[in-house]
Formats: C-alpha cells, sequence, structure tokens
C-alpha cells in the first residue's frame, strides 16, 4: 500500500495488507480513511489486494480503479463475497484521471498477473511513478519513470539468495523470469539509466520475505552508480519496509 497526498486530495495505491492495518497506517498520517479520495489498485495478486473487500465494505463510496482485466476480475471477487461493486471503475491507460489537484496516469506493465499496470501520480510541479512486479522493464515504463521527480521501484530479490534458498525451482523460474520481478541488478541497471537521464530520488521497493534484504538491494544499486562513476552523496535512495505499510507521500 502507498499513501500519497497532497494539499487537496488523498490517495492509496493498492490494499495488500488488512483493513486494519491500512486504517491504522492513515491514523498514524493524522488522516481518517474515510478522507481517501480514490484508491488505485495495480493488479489483482493478494499482496495487492488482501484488504480489498473490508475496504470495499465499511467505505462503499470510495471509487476504486482498476485496469479493465483487473476490474473484471475484482467484480468477481466481491460478487463471490457479496459485497457490492459498484464503486469499482477502469481506468484506461490512454485517460488519465484528475481528482481535485492531482492527476493519475495508469501504465502497461508486463507481469503475470490478468492486466497488470503502474502509476504516474503528478500535482503541480512534482510526479511519482510507482513500477513494481515488473518481469521486464519495457521502454514505455522507462519514460513514465524518466518523467518523475521521484521513482517507486522494484528492487524484489537477490539473485543468489532466491537460487540457494528453498522455493521449488518453478516457483524460482517464475520470479526470475519475464513476467516476474526485477532483481536487484536489474534495478540498478534501470536506476543507472535513470541517472543518467537525471534522475537522484528513489525508493526501493517490492522486497521479497524470503529471497531479499535492505542492505543487498541498497549495495547493488549503489555499487551499479559508483561503478559507473556517479557520486552516490547526490543520490536520495531509500528501501521500502518489506510490508509496506503506509508509506507516505508528500506531492
Ligand atoms: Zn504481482
Ligand atoms: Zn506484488
Amino acid at each position: 500500500m502507498y499513501y500519497i497526498k497532497s494539499d487537496l486530495t488523498s490517495i492509496i495505491i493498492d490494499l495488500g495488507v488488512s483493513y486494519k492495518k491500512i486504517k491504522d497506517a492513515l491514523t498514524t498520517y493524522e488522516n481518517d480513511i474515510s478522507n481517501v479520495n480514490a484508491v488505485f489498485i495495480t493488479h489483482e495478486h493478494s499482496d495487492h489486494i488482501k484488504g480489498l473487500n473490508m475496504f470495499v465494505k465499511k467505505n462503499p463510496n470510495t471509487p476504486i480503479y482498476s485496469s479493465e482485466g483487473t476490474y473484471n476480475y475484482l467484480c468477481n471477487i466481491l460478487n463471490e463475497a457479496e459485497i457490492p461493486s459498484d464503486s469499482l471503475h477502469i481506468i484506461d491507460t490512454n485517460s488519465p484521471i484528475t481528482i481535485n489537484d492531482v492527476t493519475i496516469q495508469a501504465f502497461d506493465t508486463i507481469h503475470d498477473a490478468v492486466n497488470p499496470v503502474g502509476y504516474k501520480i503528478s500535482s503541480g510541479e512534482k510526479t511519482l511513478t510507482i513500477a513494481t512486479d515488473l518481469g521486464t522493464m519495457t521502454d514505455d515504463v522507462f519514460c513514465h519513470l524518466c518523467d518523475s521527480s521521484f521513482s517507486v521501484i522494484e528492487s524484489n530479490y537477490d539473485k543468489n539468495m532466491l537460487y540457494a534458498g528453498s522455493y521449488p525451482f518453478y516457483i524460482k523460474r517464475r520470479i526470475a523470469g519475464p513476467y516476474g520481478h526485477l532483481s536487484n541488478e536489474d534495478s540498478g541497471q534501470v536506476i543507472l539509466k535513470l541517472a543518467q537521464n537525471g534522475k537522484r530520488n528513489f525508493l526501493l521497493s517490492h522486497m521479497s520475505e524470503n529471497n531479499n534484504m535492505p542492505i543487498l538491494a541498497k549495495e547493488a544499486i549503489c555499487s551499479t552508480l559508483s561503478l559507473a562513476g556517479f557520486d552516490i552523496s547526490e543520490f536520495d535512495i531509500s528501501v521500502a519496509p518489506k510490508e509496506f505499510t503506509g508509506e507516505v507521500y508528500l506531492l
């Protein structure tokens, strides 16, 4: 879950933790869940929609946007739980949505979900792009990251930890495959290209519980940048907590 706030607007990206955790996270940031203007879902994997049913039950008037394929999937989930699905809406990648002072643009991502997307969120001069769950970095996703002042980018796994770990081989292959996730090295290469385009602010995110450690991710990215001649002190690179509740961005 990412909580993003501007002067006039509060939005949430993904509901991957329990409703209680979402509610508590907002209280920490002195906001109430009833003030959230809209929710945007990236895709239907459980680590992105765990709190959906309860959120819709408790906040039936808060619009929830997703891509068309994800929308159909979420409608079924709510219908099975006998929860009205009227609050679900489709966001089209060609039609950004404006809520008060914030504009949200969806873009396609490559991942083993029905219709996954990332989001670029702008308010005034500031733009934040959230790109996680990426099996492959496409030119389109890269352009959105390049167009942002702040990037939330996946750094999912350390290759050695993944291959030495206890997951069955087919899952290891899925994670490292073109529809899985970006490794620390992959993320380092993307961040290097973004650095060459003048970008300096990054949050490493969607870190695997079992196949990564914050220190390994940060080291991989920083050594890639250093080897290419960049001065790390010019960068702001932070690591999101593994269970990302209530990461807050003020646009
Ligand atoms: Zn996923
Ligand atoms: Zn995920």
